[in-house]
C-alpha cells in the first residue's frame, strides 16, 4: 500500500487485554473517530510473549517487566492504526499520562482507571516509536487505504 504520503502521521494505538475485558473499545475508538483521526488497520489478537518483548524491549529492565508480560499476556488486545495531523502526540494527550493519578479527567486514562499496571491503553510515543510499532503489529498489507471525499453521503 503506497497510498500513505507520510503528511500526516500515523500512530499504533492498543487497548490493553484490561480494557477489552471491561468493554471500553466501542468508547476508546469513538473518542477517535470523532476527533478526526482515520482508522487506517484494526485486530483483536492474543500477543505472543515474543511480540509483547520486542514491543516493550527499551524496558526490559525495568523491575516490573515481569509483571507487565504477564498483563499483556492475559487475553486479547484490540490493535489499531489512527492516521491524522499530528496524531502521535495528540494521540497521547486523549491517552493521558503514565499512571492514571496523573491523567486528568476527560482523557483515556484519566476517566477508566486507576492503577498504572492496569492502565488500559497503548499508543505509540515518538514518531520513530510509531514506526517501529506499527510495522511490529501489522503487515504492509493490513494498512488500508481509503478517502471519504468521494462519498457524499459522508460530511
Ligand atoms: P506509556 O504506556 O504511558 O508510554 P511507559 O512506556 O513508561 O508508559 O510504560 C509502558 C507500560 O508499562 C505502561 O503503560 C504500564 O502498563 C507499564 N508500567 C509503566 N510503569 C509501571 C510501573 N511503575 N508499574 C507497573 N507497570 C508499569
Ligand atoms: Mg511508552
Amino acid at each position: 500500500n503506497n497510498c500513505w504520503t507520510g503528511v500526516n502521521e500515523r500512530t499504533l494505538v492498543a487497548v490493553k487485554p484490561d480494557g477489552v475485558q471491561r468493554r471500553l473499545v466501542g468508547e476508546i475508538m469513538r473518542r477517535f473517530e470523532n476527533r478526526g483521526f482515520k482508522l487506517v488497520a484494526l485486530k483483536l489478537v492474543q500477543a505472543s510473549e515474543d511480540l509483547l518483548r520486542k514491543h516493550y524491549w527499551d524496558l526490559r529492565s525495568k523491575p516490573f517487566f515481569r509483571g507487565l508480560m504477564s498483563y499483556m499476556s492475559e487475553g486479547p488486545m484490540v490493535v489499531m492504526v489512527w492516521e491524522g495531523l499530528d496524531v502521535i502526540k495528540t494521540a497521547r494527550n486523549m491517552l493521558g499520562e503514565n499512571n492514571p493519578a496523573d491523567s486528568l479527567p476527560g482523557t483515556i486514562r484519566g476517566d477508566f482507571c486507576v492503577e498504572v499496571g492496569r492502565n488500559v491503553i497503548h499508543g505509540s510515543d515518538s514518531v520513530e516509536s510509531a514506526e517501529k510499532e506499527i510495522s511490529l503489529w501489522f503487515g504492509q498489507n493490513e494498512l488500508h487505504c481509503w478517502v471519504h471525499n468521494s462519498r457524499p453521503w459522508i460530511y
